[in-house]
Formats: C-alpha cells, sequence, structure tokens
C-alpha cells in the first residue's frame, strides 16, 4: 500500500512547484481572498501556503488527507465530472506521502484552531492551537523519503522559477485574490486583489508592461475573449511573455499562440514573440481542459473557428491602435 501511495504521488507531485499549485487552488477553493506562499531553496526544504478561507473542521482534517477524499464530490455525475478535469481528491495524500506537513487550521465557526502534523504518510499528531480563521500549510523536505524522485529534481534556483511562475499565473487569473509570494525572505510578487486584471499586470510586470497594453474584448459564437495584448513593442525572445487562460484556467495551446502570433504578422520579428493575457470563455463542454493534473493541454470542439477568431480579433485590434 505505502508503494502504491508513492507511485501515484509521484503522477500529481512532480516537483515543489506541483506542490505550490495543489495548495493554492484548494486555497482558492476554500474562498480565500488573500493568500501568501513562501518558499526556502526552491521549495525543496520548505514550502509555506496561507490563506484566510474556510478553514478545515477538526474532524475533517485527517480524513482530508486520504486518498480520494475529496469535498467536491456531491453525486455521481459530480464524480463524472471531476475525472474529466482531472480533479480526484488526491492531492493532500499524495503531498504527505512524500513529505512532512504540518497543517494549522481553523474555521470561523470553531473557537480554537487545530494543528495536525503527518510525515510520509504516517500521521503523528492533532492538536488544539490558537490560530486566525484560515489555513496554513508548511511541507518539509519533499521527497525526503523517495531518494530517487528527489534526484530527478533540477537546482534551487530552476525549482523556485517553476513556482515562480505559477504565482504569476494564479495572479493573472485570479485578480480578486491577494497574492503575496516570498523566496528566501524576499518578496517577489505581491497582488492587490481588488479585482482589476489591468494593476495585477502592473504588479507582476511592472510599468513598462502596464503602459504597453491594448484591451481586446470580442464574442464569438462559441466563446467570448476578453483581456490584454501587448503593443507590438513589447516582445520576447521565447513564448514566456504569453498568458492563455480558458475558463479561468492557465492553458498552453499551440493552437492559441499560433493564433496570437498570425494576428502580429506584420508587426514582429522573427524569434520574437508577443505579450498577451487573454482569457477564453467557452460555454460548458466545447472545450477539454486539463485531462490530466499535471498537465496542461486543451481540446476545441471547433479549433478552426478558435484560431480566427483570436487572430482576426488581434490584427484587427492592433490596426486600430494609437500609439
Ligand atoms: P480536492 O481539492 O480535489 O478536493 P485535495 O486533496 O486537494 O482534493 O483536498 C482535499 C480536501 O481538503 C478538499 O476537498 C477540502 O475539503 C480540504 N482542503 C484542502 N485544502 C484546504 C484549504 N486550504 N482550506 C479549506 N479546506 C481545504
Ligand atoms: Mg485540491
Amino acid at each position: 500500500q505505502e508503494t502504491i501511495d508513492k507511485i501515484s504521488a509521484g503522477e500529481v507531485i512532480e516537483r515543489p512547484a506541483s506542490v505550490v499549485k495543489e495548495l493554492t487552488e484548494n486555497a482558492i477553493d476554500a474562498g480565500a481572498t488573500a493568500i501568501s506562499v513562501e518558499i526556502k531553496e526552491g521549495g525543496i526544504d520548505y514550502i509555506r501556503v496561507t490563506d484566510n478561507g474556510c478553514g478545515i473542521p477538526r474532524e475533517q482534517i485527517s480524513l482530508a488527507f486520504l486518498p480520494h477524499s475529496t469535498s467536491k464530490i456531491r453525486s455521481s455525475e459530480d464524480l463524472l465530472a471531476i475525472h474529466l478535469l482531472g480533479f480526484r481528491g488526491e492531492a493532500l495524500s499524495s503531498i504527505a506521502a512524500v513529505s512532512r506537513v504540518e497543517l494549522i487550521s481553523k474555521t470561523s465557526e470553531s473557537l480554537t484552531g487545530s494543528r495536525y502534523v503527518i510525515e510520509g504518510a504516517k500521521e503523528i499528531s492533532l492538536t488544539e492551537i490558537g490560530a486566525p480563521d484560515g489555513t496554513t500549510f508548511i511541507v518539509r523536505q519533499l521527497f525526503f523519503n523517495t531518494p530517487a524522485r528527489r534526484k530527478f529534481l533540477r537546482t534551487a534556483a530552476t525549482e523556485g522559477n517553476y513556482i515562480s511562475d505559477i504565482m504569476e499565473r494564479l495572479a493573472l487569473s485570479h485578480p480578486g485574490i491577494s497574492f503575496r509570494f516570498i523566496s528566501n525572505g524576499k518578496q517577489k510578487m505581491a497582488t492587490a486583489g481588488k479585482g482589476s486584471l489591468k494593476d495585477a499586470i502592473y504588479q507582476i510586470y511592472g510599468r513598462s508592461v502596464a503602459m504597453d497594453l491594448l484591451p481586446v474584448r470580442c464574442e464569438r459564437e462559441t466563446y467570448t475573449l476578453e483581456g490584454f495584448i501587448g503593443k507590438p513593442s513589447l516582445t520576447r525572445g521565447n513564448r514566456s511573455f504569453e498568458n492563455f487562460f480558458i475558463n479561468g484556467r492557465y492553458v498552453r495551446s499551440q493552437l492559441l499562440s499560433k493564433a496570437l502570433e498570425e494576428g502580429y504578422k506584420g508587426y514582429m520579428m522573427q524569434h520574437q514573440y508577443p505579450f498577451c493575457v487573454l482569457e477564453l470563455t467557452f460555454p460548458d463542454g466545447s472545450v477539454d481542459v486539463n485531462v490530466h493534473p499535471t498537465k496542461m493541454e486543451v481540446r476545441f470542439d471547433d479549433a478552426d473557428e478558435v484560431y480566427a477568431g483570436l487572430a482576426s480579433a488581434v490584427s484587427q485590434r492592433l490596426l486600430m491602435r494609437e500609439d
């Protein structure tokens, strides 16, 4: 059983960034309006995620760490939908199988908080403790009991960059939540969480990017497109400036990138790539995102229409600009 736990943990938890992603998404699900993430040494030694969300009632804490124990499943249709989306209620159990986890949580209904410690899937303690409303997870020594997996990790700097990318995407896709990211004691990112995407872009990328944005909004038959593209002067030598979200989730998509770049045709030199933060909203069903929890792939029902709509919205917006 222990071996099975460790193997399945590897599917969801590949690296420190996977831990941060899962814990932060849980904080978002818990209704948090402020989330702070702190890492040391690229998250390999230490990850802390603190939220002001609904908290976990004491009697449910140890259940939450059992595999397949998601609270999101309320009916058999839910179960199906959750499987399709790749949510399987196994993040906490997977993390606890391969690290030392300390959890402090308090609901607003409870007078005291709880502190729970679980290491390598073994429960160590559950005690009462004073705590503010919300939840803090501390994950120490990732893969301490699976040295083979630990060996696959890159340097602390590289692992830290993966986490920083994840924090940026989460902050861009949730401008209504205030995010703080601290690495080795230094604050790397802070967003106000007042709900404005433009403010979030400013807080993440700085003034030089925020000054060169063009708002985009268009309604197509099967989806709506909304967000910002950069003026043609705003470029990078790779696609890391291209941020696409579908129904609130970050995706990487060759099709969307190609369509965006088609829209910039004639404005950009070879091997230069534009800036964008674009959200595509599809009614349920016509898009299939995240078939696996660690992947960010996407399949469209009508790929040609998505491509044409995005490319033409971008090229028209660039034609209309005044700068
Ligand atoms: P899932 O998110 O798919 O339900 P997880 O293993 O990520 O599965 O989490 C298990 C459960 O633990 C969640 O369904 C939720 O009830 C609870 N939980 C986890 N993190 C938090 C949090 N930050 N605040 C409140 N509840 C949480
Ligand atoms: Mg989860």
